[in-house]
């Protein structure tokens, strides 16, 4: 998990950043078109309404890419080098980063921890494995 220094978030990255805390992934829903939008914004980045509404992940998802850094991203990040990261399709219909255990491809199954720093994908037991992105 990551131990990088955040910046300072404010207003709707503040209100991810507390769900986080509070381990949730917490993302908006357009009430206007139902647009799933991650990263947290103030308009809907399809149609432009203000009307968002905050909803909770349960977490589940689909690996979309990953790549394994072999020099950290960070300082703080070198005594767990190589580690991996991955863009993970959450089910509620947004991607989002974070690391991914070891072992995972492309299309399997995935579950988060979440930790005020960030997020971890672990495999989903019992899951089959494959998206539609899976090779
Ligand atoms: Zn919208």
């Amino acid at each position: 998990m990551s131990r990088v220094p955040m910046a300072s978030p404010r207003g709707e990255e503040e209100r991810a950043r507390r769900a986080l805390a509070a381990g949730a992934i917490a993302f908006q829903v357009c009430e206007e078109c139902g647009a799933a939008i991650w990263y947290p914004r103030t308009v809907c980045p399809a149609c432009m309404s203000g009307a968002l509404r905050w909803a909770r992940s349960a977490g589940r998802g689909a690996v979309h890419s990953l790549t394994t850094l072999h020099r950290a991203g960070h300082p703080d990040r070198e005594a767990e080098l190589p580690y991996t990261v991955a863009l993970v399709d959450l089910d509620e219909g947004i991607r989002i980063i974070g690391d991914l255990a070891d072992g995972l491809r492309i299309g399997d199954r995935v579950g988060a921890e979440v930790a005020a720093d960030g997020v971890r994908f672990v495999s989903a037991d019992g899951e089959p494995a494959g998206g539609a992105d899976a090779r």
